[in-house]
């Protein structure tokens, strides 16, 4: 028994090492599955970003062919500017920025960033234009340095630094035993929320991408991580052309332009103040939020929900 206690005990290790393979393996693969069916046109060209002015133009989509998604969906993103997208879960909020990143091609209707149309551009160029963090960062299996490089192929140790510094992680890192080589994720450090949230923003930092998508966490954090990362996100945004799927007062509050989707359709736009002016539904939606998030401490449960 022991004899074969002692093997079976280190295939148990083998097994759990090749199952966290296969986890990484399947993120790449859902990433490359999104992207399976869109090839570079014959003569893409690379993006070239001048202040990166985003516009949607009467944007039709389905997933599947029996259910249209986006319904005429018109915008433009002044280059610089935040856009806010708020609207009930399901009425395509995410779907906006998917389209944006081109993991799917648009029905009817184009989108373009500084007049060029995506499907003109080699994916590579808009990929590399556009930064992402995420809701739920997920950390590679790699030392904490490699999860903040990945923002920049051969970036050097003083960048990789520099962006730590700026999304203040770097003193959490040092603080570690093994700094920058750190192991993280799953089979290494366990971070919490907010460090997650924080090397999510390093990696950006370290891109340094013209175009922001930010897909706000409905909740998770404390209250005070959570001001702390707002305040830094709403630095990396100043001067960006940003999308921000929003569940927070204050994002909404301080967007240049909020659009209002419902079912898939843009039903009102402005800023907060002519939203609230128009007395529509987004009034609505913020008198009853707000009341909510009086009682709850600033940020909305459960979505800005309609
Ligand atoms: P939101 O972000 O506003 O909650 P989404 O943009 O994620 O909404 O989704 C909009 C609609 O598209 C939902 O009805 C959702 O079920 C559907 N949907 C999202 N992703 C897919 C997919 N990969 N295949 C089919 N339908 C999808
Ligand atoms: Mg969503």
């Amino acid at each position: 028994m022991i004899q074969l206690y002692i093997p079976l005990n280190f295939l148990g290790v083998i097994y759990r090492e090749i199952k966290q393979s296969l986890a990484d393996m399947e993120r790449l693969f859902s990433l490359l599955e999104q992207n399976r069916e869109i090839a570079d046109a014959a003569d893409a060209r690379p993006l070239l970003t001048h202040g990166a002015q985003v516009r949607f133009q009467h944007v039709d989509f389905s997933y599947e062919s029996k259910r249209k998604i986006l319904f005429d969906v018109d915008f433009t993103i002044a280059a610089g500017t935040t856009t806010a997208v708020v609207g009930h879960s399901g009425s395509g909020k995410s779907t906006l920025s998917r389209l944006l990143f081109r993991f799917y091609e648009v029905n009817g209707g184009g989108i373009t960033i500084d007049g060029q149309d995506l499907r003109s551009l080699t994916q590579d160029s808009l990929r590399q234009a556009i930064g992402i963090v995420p809701q739920d960062t997920v950390l590679f299996n790699d030392s904490i340095e490699y999860n903040i490089a990945y923002g920049l192929p051969g970036a050097s140790k003083e960048q990789i630094v520099a962006a730590a510094k700026a999304a203040s992680i770097h003193d959490f890192i040092e603080s570690l035993p093994d700094g920058y080589a750190s192991m993280v994720g799953e089979r290494g450090l366990k971070l919490s929320g907010g460090e997650k949230q924080r090397v999510a923003i390093a990696r950006t930092l370290l891109k340094n991408p013209a175009i922001l998508i930010f897909d706000e966490a409905t909740s998770a954090l404390d209250s005070k991580a959570e001001q702390a990362i707002q305040a830094q996100l709403k630095e990396i945004a100043r001067s960006r052309t940003t999308l921000v799927i929003a569940h927070r007062l204050s994002t909404v509050a301080d967007a240049e332009q909020i659009l209002v989707l419902d079912h898939g359709r843009i039903v009102e736009r402005g800023n907060h103040q002519a939203l609230l002016a128009l007395d529509g539904l987004y009034a609505q939606m913020w008198l009853r939020q707000q009341a909510r998030a009086d009682e709850e401490g600033g940020s909305v449960p459960d979505a800005f929900s309609l």
